[in-house]
């Protein structure tokens, strides 16, 4: 089972020294998840041979250009190949507004509709789910309105040990009981405890998406243990009052999230312009956080 997130841009505001402004593709069970679309992300997916029919689903963290900018382009070429699915953008509210009036002024009326979900960034909302998977917001502290996404996985059923479910004759309409934690009581009325049929199911795997945003200690509980925490990092530490200004964070910062939200592993990303080397952020993050990895762009981060 796949749970996977694909970097496709890891700059901030420019796209420079070959890195592209934010965009990432997560495939979680063969369902594919845009997460921020910046200027280029087509030709990023190109790049990395992502065939555009299979995305349904395009998350904007919010409307600075470099989240965003690349999302004509794509929904114009999804309808040019013909495209007539929907597509579930989930975005603030007001990115409707820009949409269609770029659709009014070119005459173009898209050949597959397009879905709504607005973000409300003021309170946490699940905006996704569907059986084994939920998508919430997390209210991110930007300089506009701006939200995360915490991709989840839902708790996964018992694992059925085959060999002592004929060793005590379970029939097969038990199985589903089984599966969701029920014991068993065979035909004599004898309870065989779920333990001794089943095994723990595999622990949910979960990603945070955390860009853009200053240091802000009220993101901690909702991402609290995620598996993989993407989190931006703009600038060192020295810059520090830049990114509090700015509404950024440091690597260092980013590495202190991980840490007191006691992640598994960290991803920083969104690097300024002013770094051409982004290993001094690697290395500021890893002094707070040793599980610190660059998102840099083709780099494909497995969660298992
Ligand atoms: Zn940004
Ligand atoms: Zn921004």
């Amino acid at each position: 089972v796949v749970f996977e997130v694909l970097i496709l841009g890891s700059s901030s505001a420019t796209p420079i020294y070959q890195r592209h402004p934010s965009a990432q593709l997560l495939n979680i069970h063969e369902r594919f998840f845009l997460v921020d679309c910046g200027e280029g992300t087509q030709m990023q997916l190109n790049r990395y041979k992502i065939k555009y029919p299979r995305i349904h689903h395009i998350f904007i963290s919010h409307l600075h250009g470099d989240h965003y900018f690349g999302l004509m382009g794509l929904l114009s070429s999804m309808h040019l190949q013909g495209r007539t699915d929907e597509m579930h953008l989930y975005c603030p509210k007001e990115l409707q507004e820009i949409i269609d009036i770029q659709l009014k002024y070119s005459d173009t009326r898209l050949r597959f509709n397009l879905i709504y979900h607005f973000t409300d960034h003021e309170t946490s909302k699940t905006i996704f789910e569907d059986d084994d998977l939920t998508v919430e917001t997390i209210i991110l502290n930007h300089r506009i309105p701006c939200t995360g996404f915490l991709f989840r996985e839902k708790p996964k059923k018992r694992k059925l040990l085959r060999e002592k479910l004929e060793q005590y004759h379970v029939p097969r309409e038990q199985y589903s009981a089984l599966k969701s934690g029920q014991d068993y009581v065979n035909d004599r009325g004898v309870v065989i405890p779920n333990e001794k049929l089943t095994d723990d199911p595999k622990a949910p795997c979960s990603y945070a998406y955390c860009s853009d945003t200053m240091y802000d200690e009220r993101i901690i509980p909702q991402i609290k243990n995620v598996d993989l925490l993407y989190h931006e990092s703009t600038f060192l530490e020295d810059k520090a009052d830049r990114a509090k200004e700015t509404f950024h964070t440091t690597a260092r910062q980013a590495g202190l999230m991980a840490r007191k939200a006691e992640v598994k592993r960290l991803i920083i990303g969104h690097f300024s312009s002013r770094y051409k080397d982004i290993y001094p952020l690697l290395e500021e993050a890893k002094q707070v956080f040793p599980d610190t990895s660059l998102a840099q762009e083709g780099d494909k981060f497995i969660i298992e």
